[in-house]
């Protein structure tokens, strides 16, 4: 997706990629950073950084009509009054949200 958009641009060196990343996302960071680099041998992103932003699975209890941060995964519950809730506002993030370029 990246190397599109610097091919968009006219293709431009690509110094880094900044990317958020949900940790509800299935996508593992040390694995992506590895399979990044990988993937960019013989792409105008050969050479660039990705720089990942990991966002913390945050969720709404509609009993207290709050969000809060889940303290672990394996907990999906309200931070406040404990209450199970599986509605999740954030942390299944997967998207590029910058492109540092020359
Ligand atoms: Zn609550």
């Amino acid at each position: 997706m990246a190397a599109e958009e610097a091919e968009r641009r006219g293709g431009v060196q690509v110094n880094a990629i900044h990317l958020k990343l949900g940790q509800l996302s299935g996508v593992v960071k040390d694995a992506l950073l590895f399979s990044y680099e990988v993937a960019c041998e013989g792409t105008p992103l050969k050479g660039s950084r990705l720089v990942i932003e990991e966002i913390p699975v945050v969720v709404y209890c509609p009993a207290c009509q709050v969000e809060t941060t889940l303290a672990s995964l394996q907990q999906f519950c309200c931070g406040a009054c404990e209450i199970p809730t599986s509605q999740v506002v954030r942390g299944q993030e997967l998207e590029v949200v910058a492109l540092e370029i020359e």
